[in-house]
């Protein structure tokens, strides 16, 4: 990869191998993140650091790494144009989390609505899911990414990040970027298929919930026949909470066509009700994943090439994030070691 000009903006993102990518990962973020590399210095991280603020199988982590891997690289991130690497394999994050988390009020972290989300589903509360968004705040501020793009859930997580850099340039002296969340207009939000009141989750367990990338055709078909919505028959967006169901399905059609609202619900004037919609949304969604699921395929199975990929993502990712720890190291006072240099 040539040198990047000094204009260039720089992206990061990161996801979790928390369990396998739908289509609300895809619509909210990845699309977004496939676009930004055409034009920006981008970087992806598989976060494997916040997959496990909720209990993984340590057996199954490595592997959900590489399928995670293969999809993103299936769904269209370049690799020549995207740094993309593990999180764990480049130590500075951790130990910038730690750097952070002396600067980053208790309060602050206590008020996430993620937090308080998944904590009431976990028998124990790790300090880690707490801690968590520190953890984001250093991956992102590593690199002095100027733009995050992600769903709109992870919004309150990149103003924590914006407040945690602007509090430590305040203490400490200008060293961080202040970052902006990127987060499209429509779409940000794609709900669960099984509960429309609930967004789109990985760790969502339970069949008919999500859309995954690499679900088959009739795995596709049944989940979105099955979908929630309302004993109505009106096909219209709305942000009615008992119409949140139909929205969704729209919401959907309308991204993976690129229509506008207006033009999406012309096209359904002649509809005889919910089952049409349905028909359309999952001849449209089988279409655009098919081509996404064959490469992924092709991907996996080559794990030489993918832990190569990464190798070679953490190496680009290290040489920017190591020097940028050893200065926010320097600021704090804490002298950084020659070896380390
Ligand atoms: P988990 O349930 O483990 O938190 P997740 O499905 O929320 O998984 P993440 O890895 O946390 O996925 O997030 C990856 C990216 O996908 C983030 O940018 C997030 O904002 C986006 N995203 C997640 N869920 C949705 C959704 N339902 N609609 C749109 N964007 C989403
Ligand atoms: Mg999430």
């Amino acid at each position: 990869m040539s040198a990047s000009p000094p204009s260039r903006k720089t992206v990061f993102s990161g996801i979790q191998p928390s369990g396998s990518l739908h289509l609300g990962n895809y619509l909210g973020a990845i699309q977004q993140w496939v676009r930004m590399q055409e034009d920006r210095n981008s970087f992806i991280s598989i976060v494997d650091l916040h997959a496990i603020t909720v209990t993984q199988d340590p057996k199954m982590l490595a592997e959900r790494v590489r399928h995670l891997a293969a999809v993103l690289l299936a769904a269209g991130i370049d690799s020549e144009k995207t740094t993309l690497f593990v999180q764990s394999h480049v130590r500075a994050h951790a130990e910038g989390s730690w750097l952070l988390s002396c600067v980053t009020p208790l309060g602050w972290l206590e008020r996430m609505t993620q937090y308080k989300d998944k904590s009431v589903k976990q028998q124990s509360v790790m300090t880690g899911l707490l801690t968590y968004p520190v953890l984001q705040a250093a991956d992102i501020l590593l690199y002095d990414a100027h733009e995050v793009p992600v769903g709109q859930d992870q919004k309150q997580h990149v103003e924590l990040t914006r407040d945690v850099a602007q509090r430590f340039n305040h203490l400490y002296g200008e060293t961080f970027v202040v970052p902006e969340p990127v987060i499209r207009k429509d779409g940000a939000r794609i709900m669960g298929m099984d509960d429309p009141g609930t967004k789109m989750s990985k760790s969502e367990a339970g069949s008919g919930h999500a859309l995954l990338l690499t679900d088959e055709e009739a795995v596709l078909r049944r989940t979105i026949k099955r979908a929630t919505t309302d004993s109505g028959r009106d096909i219209a967006f709305s942000d009615d909470a008992e119409k949140a169901g139909v929205n969704n399905l729209l919401t959907i059609y309308q991204l993976l066509t690129g229509k506008d609202r207006d033009q999406v619900v012309a096209g359904f004037a002649d509809a005889r009700g919910y089952g049409d919609l349905k028909t359309a949304v999952a001849d449209l969604v089988v279409e655009k994943l098919a081509p996404i699921r064959s490469e992924y395929t092709r991907y996996l199975a080559d794990p030489a090439e993918l832990d190569q990929v990464l190798q070679k993502g953490a190496g680009r990712a290290r040489a920017v994030a190591e020097p940028k720890l050893n200065q926010v190291k320097e600021r704090m006072g804490l002298a950084v070691p020659a070896e380390l240099r």
